[in-house]
């Protein structure tokens, strides 16, 4: 019989998160820049607790918040929105985050699946909000993220956010209460039939940030100097609202301006040392730098994740502006963290293409995630960096079920979550992703990894994104399609294509050449800043490859 430890048992709340911040580290700062007017905003960790404190009072007397209820938020990283996190799930209620950049009629479908009660929301988006708040018959208060001043020409409001907290006091109790408790919502882009809810809890958040604070995964310790980039409707901004203050880092929350020189005004501004967000704005950022002839020196290291990092964008961040980058993998139902890139001693020595080889893996297992890879029947595989199968997880932070009992079928009977990637694992627990399961292009009987062939081809100096899909083929039940946009000032041309055709020779192995290459003017790109392959399926639907009869 095992013996019981005589340790306490004390519930993991996330509103402790917020009270260590005030106590310890009360004059860090939190800098917004504010998304109502691009103007830059402070405010240190003790004025935000208090602030907190204030929006919990305003919450459960002015909005009759009770504990379960969802509160919604359709809004950027800012001061604001931190305080709501902190708030809502502090008061025993949900903390409901709404990507804007969704159809409206799936934010709608949302809002009324998740039962919500209130809506805080951005200024930017009030036209959104006039557009849906009538069909929204749950939320009884929507409420503006901003003050009086700036609340002109916004029809659907109750209230402006600093009204709302104005005139309540800054005494608050925290509630205990079961660390099971849920404390988050967030709904994931589903690519097919409905979204699906995954509902965080106060000790998955809390663990998650734990573990995002080991130095091989985020660590930046109070030194730090986080600038996310990731929303905050996008997974709980990877979880560093709440790593951030549990060590004491200083936040910069770059409000609604995520274009190249907005964010190098900021980093250069604040000096930040760290920042988080998906490829697609670190291309963005990275066009700025070489065409200003810009520099971010102060910048560290870039956590780069949400889809593969191009090794194009790898070498030009760490071979020209000396930044360290490194990729992490995971995903909403993992709060989302299950690997991240970091280097072993072992690696000590190596060459260049070595460490670039690895460092384009999408990184190592986190400690509190648990992994196998299985084959079609089930089976395991072994970890011996080659045999690619299907990855399941499991752990503290990981969801047990989709919110209000959807996708039934991502979850095995023995207790783990099937994540649709398709990998392989090494030995030093290094994973590299070789496909979603959907994307996978599947050419007699082979495999081909749509995101080796689109690296590949954005190494071409020519290529700004690439998409590889795979297309019917008669012969070969499929074969990839190559969609390119190049970079400005390229032409779209025949001589565009055989360059590329031939770069990749050099590049892929002979049969997974594409067997035809698009162009496409922009590249459609999803709410959380990935390309939309279901958007290209869609575009190409009827294509057939040149010369072959179907
Ligand atoms: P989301 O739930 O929207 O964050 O999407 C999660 C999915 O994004 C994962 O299941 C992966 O397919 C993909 N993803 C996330 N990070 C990476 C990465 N570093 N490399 C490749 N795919 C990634």
């Amino acid at each position: 019989m095992t013996l019981r430890a005589h340790m306490m048992d004390c519930p993991l709340m996330i509103s402790d998160i917020l009270v260590h911040a005030a106590k310890c580290h009360g004059d860090q700062e939190i800098v917004t820049r504010l998304p109502e007017s691009g103007q830059i905003h402070r405010q240190n960790y003790a004025r935000t607790h208090e602030r907190t404190k204030q929006l919990a009072n305003a919450l459960q007397k002015k909005l009759k918040i009770r504990e379960g209820d969802r509160v919604a938020t359709i809004a950027w990283n800012s001061h604001r929105h931190f305080e709501l996190y902190y708030a809502i799930s502090g008061v025993g209620a949900v903390v409901h985050t709404v990507n804007p950049r969704l159809d409206p009629k799936q934010i709608v479908w949302m809002l009324d699946h998740a039962q919500a009660k209130a809506v805080f929301f951005d200024k930017q988006f009030a036209p959104l909000i006039d557009g849906i708040a009538k069909a929204c018959k749950s939320v009884k208060n929507w409420v503006l993220m901003t003050d009086k001043s700036h609340a002109d020409a916004v029809q659907t409001r109750s209230k402006t956010y600093e009204e709302l907290i104005g005139d309540q006091p800054a005494d608050f109790d925290w509630p205990v209460f079961d660390e099971n408790a849920a404390a988050g919502l967030c709904y994931t882009s589903g690519t097919t039939g409905d979204p699906k809810g995954v509902l965080y809890s106060h000790r998955s958040n809390v663990l998650h940030a734990l573990a995002c604070n080991a130095s091989d995964v985020i660590g930046v310790g109070a030194r730090g100097n986080l600038m996310p980039v990731v929303p905050m409707f996008h997974v709980n901004a990877w979880g560093i609202p709440y790593a951030a203050p549990m060590s004491g880092a200083k936040l910069v929350m770059p409000g609604a301006q995520l274009d190249g020189p907005s964010l190098h005004e900021l980093i250069e501004g604040e000096k930040v040392s760290y920042v988080a967000g998906v490829p697609t704005v670190w291309l963005g950022l990275l066009n700025y730098l070489d065409k200003e002839q810009k520099r971010i020196d102060s910048v560290e290291r870039v956590l780069i994740g949400g889809s593969a990092l191009p090794e194009a964008l790898l070498r030009a961040y760490e071979d020209r502006y000396g930044v360290t980058m490194q990729q992490g993998w995971g995903m909403t139902e993992m709060s989302p963290l299950g690997t991240v890139n970091a280097l072993l001693p072992k690696h000590d020595g190596l060459d260049r293409e070595e460490i670039v080889k690895i460092k384009l893996k999408q990184g190592r297992l986190v400690f509190g995630v648990g992994m196998r890879i299985v084959d079609d029947e089930g089976r395991e595989l072994p970890w011996d960096g080659q045999s690619s199968g299907h990855v399941q997880v499991r752990g503290p932070w990981i969801a047990s079920s989709y919110y209000r009992g959807a996708g039934a079928e991502s979850f095995t009977g023995d207790g783990w979550f099937s994540t649709g990637d398709v990998a392989h694992m090494d030995g030093n627990g290094f994973m590299t992703i070789t496909d979603r399961s959907k994307d996978v292009i599947k050419t007699g009987g082979e495999w081909i990894s749509s995101i080796d062939l689109e690296n590949a081809a954005m190494g071409h100096p020519d290529v700004a994104m690439a998409a590889a899909v795979g297309m019917p083929h008669p012969k070969w039940q499929e074969r990839p399609l190559l969609i390119v946009q190049v970079k400005d000032g390229i032409e779209q041309s025949d001589a565009t294509r055989d360059s590329i055709l031939e770069y990749l020779r050099g590049e892929v192995p002979k049969w997974w050449l594409p067997d035809a290459i698009e162009f496409v003017d922009e590249m459609p790109i999803g709410a959380t800043g990935k390309i939309l392959k279901t958007k290209l399926r869609e575009m190409f639907k009827d294509y057939e490859f040149p010369g072959v009869e179907a």
